[in-house]
């Protein structure tokens, strides 16, 4: 049989994560490639599925989520952000942030509309603008510290503008957008009436005293945000899929109307545990724990990759850190990732796969240090076998040289 796949996926290929999660177990490489944490998830959280299980919540939740776990979401934003959520109208909860993305743009991108992203972007975004017949609009993020030019982005927006997409704290760099830069691009927003869709599932890893700003919480930005997160993040279990969407009951109503065809509810006793996890971790300690905890491994590893001269850039928020490799003898950042995989038994991400072209790519290879001390250990052992003429990635005096900043 002659089988057509629709001309919307023709172009999608194999996930970056799934390609070099392969490659590195056929390699057998320390993966911090696909981002996941490799350590156990937390008792209490374990402790409250086994609960739901025994307790036989076997069947379909409600389309938009269990109440407890909205109430949970709802009381969470009162007490981070002192506002307000209700929780019947104002919380849907999805099957991870990965479906939330497909659910917000098939509400509400008309084929030829123009969705603007800052790039570089996660994976599934141009993939689910693509799917509802949208247009990427992207904007560019410039290393060291991946600022945006204000008069890009102004330039940007269009009469097809639908919908901004904003991820922050932000994957694959590590930037989390300021106040500042958050009120510049919230004024566009209302300039030109357009939505504006946030993706802060990695709000809770924080580093050196960060701030996260919601752009749902600055003056004005209520009524035209929808706010994406996900437990799998904050509690990792990304295997989980319990992510959920924050936002007016205007703008939850389309979504729902998606969200119901598409997986119609989540996992219920994983929503269940859920709803225990966000109401103890208001008290046990656990998101302070989880800030300190990322950090020592964000120092760990940094210290491993410099060691190799592969200085990473800084990174205030996820579980990434980014090195540039555009002093190494490597055809691309795909050349650098295989051969560290195949031949070092490394595997880390090429970031080109999170921009609309390689062209565009800076030469970036991302590491996750999601990870136990022993992995990071074991990376360390394993890169103690670079060559000589591979190390000594000088990035400030390379960007010198180019002309860069800093
Ligand atoms: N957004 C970003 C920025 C991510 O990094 C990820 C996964 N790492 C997701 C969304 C997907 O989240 P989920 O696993 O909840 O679908
Ligand atoms: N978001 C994870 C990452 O950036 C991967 C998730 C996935 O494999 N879909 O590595």
């Amino acid at each position: 049989m002659d089988v057509r796949s629709s001309l919307r996926v023709r172009e999608f290929g194999t996930s970056v994560f799934t390609e070099m999660s392969r490659l590195a177990v056929v390699h057998q490489a320390v993966n911090l490639g696909q981002g996941f944490p490799d350590f156990p998830g937390p008792d209490f959280v374990k402790e409250a599925a086994v609960q739901a299980i025994d307790a036989d919540l076997n069947q379909y939740a409600p389309s938009h989520g269990l109440p407890r776990l909205r109430l949970a979401v709802a009381e969470d934003w009162g007490q981070r952000y002192a506002r307000a959520i209700d929780a019947d109208s104002e919380v849907t909860v999805t099957s991870g942030a990965t479906e939330a993305i497909f659910d917000v743009m098939a509400a509400f991108v008309e084929p030829g509309d123009d969705v603007i992203v800052f790039e570089p972007f996660y994976d599934s975004y141009p993939a689910s603008v693509r799917m509802a017949g949208g247009m990427f609009r992207p904007v560019t993020l410039r290393p060291p510290d991946w600022r945006f030019d204000p008069e890009e982005l102004a330039r940007a927006f269009s009469p097809r503008t639908k919908l901004l997409l904003l991820n922050t704290p932000h994957n694959p760099t590590g930037k989390v957008f300021s106040r500042d830069e958050q009120t510049i691009i919230a004024e566009l927003c209302r300039e030109h009436d357009t939505l504006i869709v946030t993706d802060e599932v990695y709000d809770r890893i924080l580093f050196d005293g960060v701030e996260h700003v919601p752009t749902a919480t600055l003056p004005g930005m209520w009524d035209r945000t929808l706010t994406i997160n996900s437990t799998g993040k904050t509690f990792s279990m990304t295997g989980w899929k319990v992510g959920y969407v924050v936002g007016p009951a205007a703008l939850q109503t389309p979504l729902r109307a998606v969200h119901q065809f598409v997986t119609f509810a989540t996992a219920t006793p994983f929503q269940e545990a859920m709803a225990s996890a966000m109401e103890l971790a208001r008290t046990n300690g656990y998101y302070q724990e989880l800030r300190d905890s990322y950090q020592a491994r964000r120092d760990a590893l940094a210290e491993v990759l410099t060691a190799v001269g592969w200085e990473p850039l800084p990174v205030a928020g996820s579980y990434f850190l980014t090195v540039d490799i555009t002093m190494l003898p490597f055809a691309d950042d795909v050349a650098f990732c295989r051969w560290l995989t195949t031949e070092i038994g490394v595997a880390a991400i090429p970031t080109s796969a999170f921009y609309t072209t390689a062209e565009r790519a800076p030469g970036h290879a991302r590491f996750c240090f999601a990870k136990r001390p022993e992995t990071i250990a074991e990376a360390r052992l394993r890169l103690a076998n670079v060559p000589a003429a591979l190390r000594r990635v000088n990035v400030a005096a390379h960007r010198r040289e180019r002309g860069q900043p800093i």
